[in-house]
């Protein structure tokens, strides 16, 4: 292979991809919208936050890969607009390869379950995990549909959240346990169609659903969880879930399904700090 073959096919893992990223206005969405289409994916941002998703489309448009990048507005908790989203992938880029079902909100903090109101549990499981099962079902079924059924990745953010309990509110909780147990789910009926389903489970972010959970700063929640890290001298960012996404969207990820990739620094595995 020539040299410059290899270097394109180490440096663009996504070419010829089309990915649908939800929640891609802020944060970790944001963010793996950029490392996508820096590695050739053509994308659909789908969110609530119109203007924001709108100029990280322009900001992927006019950056130096040069990428398409289209934005739809899409509540996640409504069935017609997650299908609309997966239509608009089809009719902009004739199909869909990647689903990042990333899109998710917190609670104002972490009350105890006699004080927790009905309404606000539901909320937070309609558009963590109600969210999460109609990005599964649609993408799922125009993966299925295409010409040549040739499979595809879908991937949902967890949390640590999805495998320890005790850290943040119960409807957050019971919420990204729900993605792990969709994800294992749908990995088991979707593998003889050649799809993919993982999902991925950061550690803390100082992204706005953090501020939001814990009424803290930006630099008060980098100390926050500095503090907590089990890793230390390395700081966690959102390209580390962007790389993390991005391995399980691309060829190297091609036999890795039903999988919860925690990217927590060592987080979950440490019941204590050595002294
Ligand atoms: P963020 O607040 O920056 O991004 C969340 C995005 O989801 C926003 O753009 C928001 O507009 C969008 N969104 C919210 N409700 C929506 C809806 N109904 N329909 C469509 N879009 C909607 O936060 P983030 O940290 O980037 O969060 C991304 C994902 O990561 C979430 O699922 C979150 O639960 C998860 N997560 C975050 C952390 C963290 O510490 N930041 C840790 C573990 C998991």
């Amino acid at each position: 292979m020539a040299i410059t073959t290899l270097v394109s096919a180490v440096s663009r893992r996504l070419e010829g991809k089309v990915a649908l990223i939800t929640g891609g206005a802020s944060g970790i969405g944001q963010k793996t919208a950029q490392v996508f289409a820096h590695h050739g994916a053509k994308l659909v941002i789908a969110d609530i936050q119109d203007e924001l998703g709108h100029s990280v489309c322009q900001s992927i448009a006019s950056g130096a890969a040069g990428n398409d990048a289209t934005y739809v507005h899409c509540d996640v908790t409504d069935e017609s607009h997650v299908k609309a989203a997966v239509e608009k992938a089809i009719k902009s880029y004739g199909k869909l390869d990647i689903m990042f079902n990333n899109a998710g909100i917190g609670d104002p903090k972490k009350s105890r379950i006699i004080d927790n109101e009905k309404g606000d549990f539901e909320r937070v499981l309609r558009v963590n995990v109600t969210g999460v099962f109609l990005g599964i079902k649609h993408a799922s079924q125009a993966m299925i549909s295409a010409k040549g059924g040739s499979g595809g990745s879908i991937i949902s953010t967890a949390s640590v959240a999805s495998c320890m309990g005790g850290l943040v509110s119960h409807a957050y909780t019971c919420s990204k346990h729900a993605v792990l147990g969709l994800t294992r789910n749908a990995a088991v009926e979707l593998g003889q169609f050649g799809i993919r389903v993982n999902c991925v489970s950061p550690y803390g972010l100082a992204t706005p659903i953090s501020q939001i959970f814990h009424g803290l700063s930006v630099e008060e929640l980098e100390g926050l969880y500095g503090s907590m890290a089990n890793l230390k001298n390395v700081t966690f960012k959102e390209d580390d879930i962007a790389n993390a996404a991005l391995f399980l969207a691309s060829e190297e990820g091609r036999y890795v399904s039903g999988h919860n990739l925690v990217v927590d620094g060592g987080f979950t595995i440490a019941n204590s700090s050595f002294p």
